[in-house]
């Protein structure tokens, strides 16, 4: 028998209280290490309806999850994602709805985003030379994610942060220019070490640079202090002196935060993946689908699943094939 009280705790002690939704799997981007450059994506039928995605939230909220992030593939090009925000943004129990997105669709939808309950935004930027970003992206553009950074800065977020994933030969002479940038603009930056996800076709090995690296390239331009922030995941935060900025390292081939990790992720097919670098997972659309009026299924199912959370994940750049040929805009970044 579910109670609304019952916290979803896995068989480590673990609680999970954070969720990541995938609303989509489409994009307006290619990114080289996100997808491929001709993406079949997914007929409408298999993908969760809004209404479908909300219901989730809701019952995750009343299993404790008080943190959702609502990524993609590119969670702004869905059609009515307002709809959704507005839906979930004022859940009570919920203490953070954010969002991941590549920056394209922000100049015309930051200040309805705010309103509907936002209150943080990650943006993704790999480069700031507007050709490098077009090779990047394969198809976006700079000066449209920039305006988007602009007006996510004047809605008022709580909070803003850059995400950037550096790659050898391609960005990777940009560490301090996007850190200089986050500082002028005084928001965040993350550099997040590039995952062995989907079949990209792209170097990963030799394009791979670790965030130890830039970490010691960046302590020799600035005074960074180490912070005490953490959100339960694999990212390491500083703080950049006589600055509002912090720049977080996401280190996913390390194992250190694996034993902290109070998250999981649901694909834009309702599949419920218990780790990112894992294939355990359960099947949610079926028994929101067969079950339209009875949340009690779905309930079971999520609590049943914090017994098979693994204990940690499995990245190993060297290997022949990725660990999990999962693509990260299938996952949910
Ligand atoms: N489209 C949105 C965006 O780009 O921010 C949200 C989805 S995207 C999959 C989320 C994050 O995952 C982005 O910051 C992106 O840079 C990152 N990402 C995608 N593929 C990755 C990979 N193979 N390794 C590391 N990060 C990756
Ligand atoms: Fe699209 Fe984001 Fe993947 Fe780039 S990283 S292709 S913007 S989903």
């Amino acid at each position: 028998m579910v109670t609304t009280s019952q916290k979803l705790i896995d068989q480590f002690g673990r609680q999970v209280d954070y969720i990541r939704l995938s609303i989509t799997d489409r994009c307006d981007f290619r990114c080289q290490y996100c997808m491929a450059e001709d993406m079949t994506f997914l007929p409408r039928n298999d993908v969760l309806s809004l209404e479908e995605c909300a219901r989730i939230v809701k019952v995750f909220v009343q299993l404790g999850v008080t943190k959702v992030r609502i990524t993609g593939g590119e969670p702004l090009v869905r059609k009515n994602a307002l709809w959704l925000f507005e839906e979930v943004g004022q859940l009570s129990g919920l203490d953070e709805l954010v969002i991941t997105t590549n920056g394209s669709q922000l100049s015309n939808q930051a200040q309805q985003l705010k309103q509907a309950g936002i209150k943080r935004v990650n943006i993704s930027v790999d480069s700031l030379n507007p050709e490098r970003f077009k090779t990047i992206t394969r198809t976006g553009e700079l000066a449209k994610v920039l305006a988007g950074i602009d007006s996510a800065i004047a809605a008022g977020f709580e909070g803003i942060k850059l995400n950037t994933v550096l790659m050898r030969g391609m960005n990777d002479d940009e560490a301090v220019d996007l850190v200089q940038f986050a500082i002028d603009k005084e928001i965040d930056i993350s550099f997040i070490e590039e995952m062995p996800l989907g079949d990209v076709n792209h170097a990963r090995e030799s394009t791979f640079v670790s965030n130890k690296d830039t970490l010691a390239l960046l302590k020799s331009k600035y005074t960074l202090l180490p912070s005490a922030l953490t959100t339960g995941g694999p990212a390491k935060y500083w703080r950049v002196a006589d600055s509002k900025t912090k720049i977080g390292f996401i280190s996913p081939h390390s194992h250190n935060f694996c034993e902290s990790c109070n998250r999981v992720r649901i694909t834009c097919q309702g599949e419920l993946y218990l780790c990112l670098g894992q294939e355990d997972k359960i099947e949610l659309m079926p028994l929101l689908r067969n079950h339209p009026n009875d949340d009690a299924p779905l309930i079971e199912a999520i609590i049943n699943s914090m017994k098979i959370k693994p204990k940690g994940h499995d990245f190993d750049l060297q290997r022949a094939a990725p660990a999990v040929v999962r693509f990260m805009s299938h996952t949910g970044g």
